[in-house]
């Protein structure tokens, strides 16, 4: 068990609280709330024992140098209007200006330093930019579980020279819902997996296979397995150097006895621009076409098999479902998760999108914040900055 914000002693203190407020940006405004609003619960808890917040995040790929584009000014004002607070932006994360702002702190008050990517120390993990960032503060809580496959500075090197670390409010709804997922889930365990490319999911379905009753797969990387059962799948995406892993991990599933449920049948068009689909028996996919949805039959043979769920975790679209005329596999999907009396935990951004999309956000039992941290963490991997938290005495 690792420290949580809820045993330290927060009082007079600064915290230095990463998060993860890289949100979507049209211009100056802040285009989804998501991550703001996820932070929200720790930093009110933070203010509220008395504690000034020291707040650091990255935002974008500025490679390391100042950019007024992937400045976090937007997002001070708008995560200062959530909060019904005003929250003062530092000059630059490090450097004499923002240290001296950070030692004027009073308690109730936030600081948001400048984002951490503006100095290429901050992906290289670097010591002394760290020790930098840790003068800023008494104590530190990571509530970036987005960002917690990465070992970076205000992640990992930080946590040797700012003790303790403790998991945040929000880093810790997403392990207590990501364990429980792996370690003690009512059964039967039904994974829904989907998304383009088998390759970035293998290690994923060969975790999950030693876990899981049974794993559904949609998505552009269920062609792969369909090919490698001898189906002519017409123009569909076939990773042609996966079809002996995508072999290996059928005859995986097999020996463990867990349920390898694929298509049945398809939505084909000439391509992703098609204005229509057609929806086609799995054998009967044209040489001409590529599969872009699951077909009817098969959100049916889906939906049965998530009604005897009782633990359901999702990630990946079912199909193109950013074009209208191949989302409706993974909008089913996403209502018969929801429909479902299993807990659900449901990660990455498309499927997020898809979930609010349906209509039924507020039916999943988790909805994660994570995309690539959700995948590793499910893969079985040890993140880096869950890793540097204190652990729990
Ligand atoms: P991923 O990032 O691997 O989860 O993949 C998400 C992407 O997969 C989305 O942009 C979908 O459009 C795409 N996708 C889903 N199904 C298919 C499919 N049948 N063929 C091609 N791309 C797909």
């Amino acid at each position: 068990m690792k420290l949580s914000i809820e045993q330290l002693d927060l009082g007079g203190r600064r915290v230095f609280l990463r998060a993860d407020l890289n949100v979507p940006l049209d211009g100056d405004a802040v285009t989804d709330d998501t991550r703001l609003t996820g932070v929200i619960p720790t930093i009110e808890y933070a203010l509220g024992k008395g504690a000034a917040v020291v707040l650091a995040s990255h935002l974008g790929r500025p490679k390391g140098t100042p950019s007024p584009e992937y400045s976090l000014r937007p997002v001070a004002e708008r995560l200062g209007a959530l909060l019904g607070r005003p929250i003062a932006l530092a000059p630059d994360c490090v450097g004499e200006e923002t240290e001296a702002r950070a030692r004027a702190l009073q308690p109730g008050e936030i600081l948001l330093l400048e984002n951490l990517r503006f100095h290429a120390e901050e992906e290289a993990n670097d010591d002394g930019f760290a020790r930098q960032l840790a003068a800023l503060a008494d104590c530190y809580v990571n509530d970036a579980f987005a960002a917690a496959h990465r070992a970076h500075a205000s992640i990992e090197a930080i946590t040797h020279h700012l003790k303790p670390a403790a998991a945040g409010l929000l880093m810790r709804r997403e392990l207590e819902a990501l364990t429980r997922i792996l370690e003690s889930p009512e059964r039967p365990v039904v994974a829904i997996l989907g998304g383009a490319k088998v390759s970035d999911k293998l290690a994923l379905v060969e975790h999950l296979l030693e876990r899981v009753d049974a794993i559904l797969i949609g998505g552009g990387m269920a062609f792969t397995f369909l090919r490698a059962m001898g189906h002519d799948v017409g123009r569909s995406l076939v990773e042609a150097d996966r079809l002996d892993t995508a072999r290996g991990v059928l005859e995986s599933a097999r020996r463990r006895g867990v349920q390898l449920v694929l298509p049945v049948d398809a939505v084909v068009a000439a391509g992703v621009d098609s204005s229509e689909g057609r929806a086609v028996g799995i054998r009967e996919i044209p040489d001409t076409q590529m599969g872009l949805d699951i077909g009817p039959l098969t959100i049916d043979r889906f939906a049965v098999a998530l009604r005897r769920a009782r633990t359901v975790v999702w990630n990946g679209p079912m199909g193109v479902f950013e074009k209208t005329p191949f989302a409706a596999g993974t909008l089913a999907l996403a209502r018969a998760v929801a429909e479902g009396a299993a807990f659900s935990v449901v990660g990455g951004g498309d499927t997020v999108a898809a979930v609010s999309r349906a209509g039924v956000a507020e039916r999943i039992g988790y909805i994660s914040t994570a995309g690539g941290a959700f995948l590793e963490f499910l893969e079985g991997r040890t993140l880096p900055g869950v890793a540097a938290l204190t652990e729990a005495a």
